[in-house]
């Protein structure tokens, strides 16, 4: 916010169009002051220039110095024509011509008629943007005046802040040096060139020496001036002075709408946005005119922080002073009812704005995106006159925003194609798309892109590229990256990328590594790399693991920090812990102690209730929720409705009942997800003729997660008839998709198909999708302990292998037989009982048996859903080993105890 004003001063009409009253002001000390020159005016904003001495030019005397045919009025004259007619050979010809005079006049030109005249050629010089000759100029006077000096301090500070960075610097401190020369010459600055100065620190934020020139200002009493007091105003409001800036404003004697303007701008950028309105009320009280900087300024302050109805008051001020068609009023306008009003508002408005300039088509199509209404924003698209950069970076943030990967990309692809000019803005949205869509050969492309348009790896594209290699399998590109991070902000980001990346790989025990040795090598409070997201990270990252005392100590850090019930986000993470870590009650214990809760909240303990399988548990906490006054949202519908799985007894009316209140109640409209809950709570109670009511009845084409529901209930419920039929939309509907492509697989494995089984797997492999290997772990002395199937890498692998063998002799003495339906691998029969014996749960279980004491419970976490032989063996091995074993895989918990499991199968 800090920087708005001093983008305001020079580039009036701004390319951020979210913010248009902030753009579009322009410092109230500038509006009204003289120029010097004729020139046309300039399209930006200038700091005043000197008026010249305004005395009438004398009479030429007998004696003058210019004789006939070179009077000084004459020579005026000629200086004034190439100004204006933006003539360069006939100002360089009138300055030869002074420079011939001087020399050759044996009369000496009076020394007043000299500076009168050469500050007029500094002037000429100074249009003409030549500033290094009109300072040769100030150079080569023998007395120069204030009007001289004052004349190239504006001209330098009018530059400052538009040229290349460096050049605005050297002009920025070339003002300063002139009114440091003059001050030494013992000249007394005049009004211009304090309010020159001040602009000077404006646009090269030097709060110092906006403190100094206020203190010469009073010094010289220049401070009654209307327009420096304006321009310290400004400079206070800047500088979030805006204390000492209302102080001021309260001494003035005279104000001006410019001086109203200043502490309108300075009290919204501090968002003290009741005390705005209080001062536009006061002003209007006062008689004096607003214009369409304080209407837009206000409109900001209504946008960002009013409800509609201060918004609503400054549109009928705009409508009364007939300022509505104004484009920087109505552009404001526009931003408002984007935020407060309905899109109707905002397309009657668009509709009746006189003329539409491009931030006004941004400023449509922007509202449309943050609506997420798409269509209508590609409408606006197809329709705009012209588009500029802007126009592309906003569509493709709100493809990004709205999760449209594949859709930002297009976009991309089509501003590279259109020559349109590529930001970094534009290469950080299209990253964001491309790790949206987590396509490795994009991902690469546009890695390349970057690397050859020799792009500056600045910490925001920096970051970028490296949540981009994260999110799209890249994650040794995405640590190499990281290592060459230098830069001092937005590390959070970057490292909460980096530590998310092993969790999405399957291995949340380096992101905890990871986090350790920077806590080790930094000081823990540094804000550098421990935030909430980070925080949150790290806590998922136990939660993954099922690392009950890891989360602990991530929990107490995150108390000592104060982060832990400041907001719900670290709050929610924690709850999910601990649910995950098979340690329910501490769940609900912190989310019990939680300070505030959000949708998020209650979600997520309804998710830890359904892991356990505890469906009435999750029925109360809704009943709980309504009585609150709590609002659900779509997610707690699908949570709800999926609970009813696991009631006591048949819910299945119950669950038809939530699914018609969400509509008639709630105003949710039932989504696919809520549809393909709803059908496997029909399918576990055995109610398939509903099922097969329902999918006629769906209002809408059912998506492939709908028959992926059908899928899975009609294989655990031995429907083969639905399944096959579920089978056939799912290939029809997402034959790309990744899931279905693992689905094909096993299938063709199933069938014996090894062939076409393994050519699917080879196409996801260049596709770049990833399979992350089956595995099972328990955490055994702060050591994550991984198996995968007949691993053999254990230190202990010769006694879990043997205990093994003997526990699964046991087993079949016990009526236990292996089923090797679960094997999908081409091998012999024998192969695959071998195959299945040495799953990674049994491995896991039988380590955990050997390596826990009698009484300790066995936690085995699995990555993948636990298979039914295992599952079985397991069942078994619970009552020959006296031991209670917990494993918990992607469905949920299953606790087995003296031969039972606490799914009673139904997982
Ligand atoms: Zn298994
Ligand atoms: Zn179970």
């Amino acid at each position: 916010m800090a920087t708005t004003s001093v983008h305001s001063l020079s580039f009036p009409i701004s390319s951020s169009f979210n913010k248009p009253s902030k753009t579009k002001y322009a410092h109230p000390s500038l509006s009204s002051l003289p120029c010097a020159s004729n020139a046309p005016p300039s399209p930006l904003i200038q700091p005043p220039l000197p008026v010249f001495e305004t005395t009438p030019a004398p009479a030429v005397p007998h004696s003058s110095p210019y004789p006939s045919p070179y009077p000084r009025s004459r020579l005026i004259f000629l200086l004034r024509l190439a100004i204006r007619h933006k003539h360069l050979p006939l100002l360089r010809g009138v300055h030869a011509l002074l420079v011939k005079i001087s020399d050759t006049d044996t009369e000496e030109p009076s020394p007043s008629d000299v500076v009168f005249l050469t500050n007029h050629l500094i002037s000429g010089y100074i249009s003409f943007g030549f500033l290094t000759h009109a300072c040769k100029v100030l150079d080569g006077m023998p007395q120069p005046n204030v009007v001289s000096f004052s004349l190239l301090i504006s001209a330098y500070a009018s530059q400052c802040g538009m040229l290349k960075h460096r050049t605005s610097y050297g002009d920025s401190r070339a003002s300063v040096g002139l009114f440091r020369r003059m001050r030494r010459l013992g000249i007394l600055p005049n009004s211009f060139a304090l309010v020159a100065l001040l602009v000077n620190c404006l646009r090269r934020p030097n709060p110092l020496l906006g403190r100094q020139v206020h203190a010469l200002a009073i010094k010289s009493c220049l401070n009654s001036s209307l327009h420096v007091t304006n321009a310290l105003l400004g400079m206070y409001a800047k500088f979030d002075s805006t204390d000492i800036m209302l102080s001021l404003f309260d001494e003035m004697s005279e104000r001006d709408t410019s001086s109203w303007n200043a502490i309108l701008l300075g009290l919204v950028e501090e968002r003290r946005y009741q005390e705005a309105f209080d001062q536009f009320f006061k002003m209007r009280m006062s008689g004096i005119r607003w214009d369409h900087y304080s209407l837009s300024t206000l409109l900001t302050a209504a946008t960002e922080g009013f409800g509609a109805f201060q918004g609503e008051v400054i549109h009928a001020c705009a409508i009364k002073s007939g300022l509505e068609r104004d484009m920087s009023v109505s552009t404001a306008l526009l931003g408002f009812y984007k935020k407060h009003g309905s899109i109707d508002d905002m397309v009657d408005l668009f509709n009746k704005m006189p003329a539409k300039d491009i931030t006004a088509w941004n400023a449509m199509l922007n509202g449309f995106v943050n609506l997420g209404l798409f269509d209508f924003a590609i409408e606006v698209f197809d329709k705009m006159p012209e588009r500029d950069s802007i126009t592309f970076n906003s569509l493709l943030a709100g493809f990004c925003k709205n999760g449209e990967g594949n859709r930002g990309w297009d976009l991309f692809v089509q501003m590279f194609k259109n020559r349109m000019p590529i930001s970094d803005f534009t290469l950080v949205g299209c990253m964001n798309a491309v790790a949206i869509t987590g396509d490795r050969k994009k991902s690469e492309q546009i890695h390349s892109f970057v690397v050859k348009c020799g792009c500056k790896l600045g910490p925001r594209i920096h970051s970028a590229l490296i949540d981009m290699c994260a999110k799209c399998g890249r994650t040794k590109d995405a640590y190499k990256l990281f290592k060459k991070w230098s830069h001092k902000e937005d590390f959070n980001i970057a490292f909460s990328s980096i530590l998310s990346s092993y969790i999405r790989d399957g291995h949340p025990e380096k992101t905890l590594n990871h986090f350790i040795s920077c806590c080790k090598e930094l000081e823990p409070s540094s804000s550098l790399f421990m935030d909430e997201f980070v925080m949150a990270t790290v806590v998922g990252a136990c939660g993954a693991l099922g690392f009950d005392g890891m989360g602990q100590q991530m929990h107490c850090l995150t108390v000592k920090y104060g982060m832990a019930y400041a907001d719900p986000t670290i709050g929610n993470a924690i709850v999910n812990m601990y649910a995950r870590s098979g340690n329910l009650e501490h769940a609900r214990k912190v989310f019990d102690e939680m300070h505030s809760l959000d949708q998020v909240s209650w979600n997520g303990l309804m998710d830890a209730y359904l892991l356990y399988c505890q469906g009435d548990r999750v029925l109360d906490l809704w009943s709980e929720m309504k009585e609150l006054g709590f609002k659900p949202d779509a997610r707690t519908f699908v949570l709800v409705i999926s609970a009813c799985r696991y009631t006591g007894h048949s819910s299945v009316g119950t669950c038809q009942e939530i699914l018609f209140s969400m509509k008639n109640m709630y105003n949710i409209e039932p989504s696919d997800e809520h549809y393909a809950a709803m059908v496997k709570v029909l399918g576990f109670w055995g109610c398939f003729d509903e099922v097969e009511e329902l999918i006629c009845n769906v209002p809408f084409k059912p998506s492939s997660s709908f028959w992926r529901s059908l899928l899975e209930i009609c294989r655990l419920k031995s429907n083969p008839v639905l399944a096959k039929k579920a089978m056939q939309n799912l290939l029809a509907l997402e034959p790309e998709d990744e899931s279905t492509f693992i689905l094909a697989s096993n299938l063709y494995a199933a069938s014996s198909r090894w062939y076409c089984s393994e050519r699917v797997r080879e196409e996801m492999r260049s596709k770049g999708m990833r399979k992350i290997p089956v595995s099972s772990w328990l955490i055994q002395s702060n050591m994550v302990h991984r198996f995968y199937t007949r691993d053999r890498t254990h230190p202990r692998s010769k006694d879990i292998y043997g205990g093994l063998d003997v526990l699964i002799l046991e087993c079949m003495k016990n009526g236990y037989e292996p089923d090797t339906s679960f094997v999908l691998h081409e091998v012999e029969e024998h192969q695959k009982e071998h195959f299945l014996l040495y799953h990674s749960a049994k491995l896991a279980v039988m380590y955990g048996i050997l390596a826990t004491g009698q009484g300790d419970v066995v936690r085995v976490m699995k990555n993948v859903r636990l298979c039914g032989d295992c599952h079985s063996f397991i069942k078994l091995a619970s009552i020959l080993t006296g031991r209670e074993i917990l494993v918990r895989d992607t469905n949920g918990f299953h606790v087995f105890r003296n031969g039972e499991c606490s799914c009673r199968d139904r997982w």
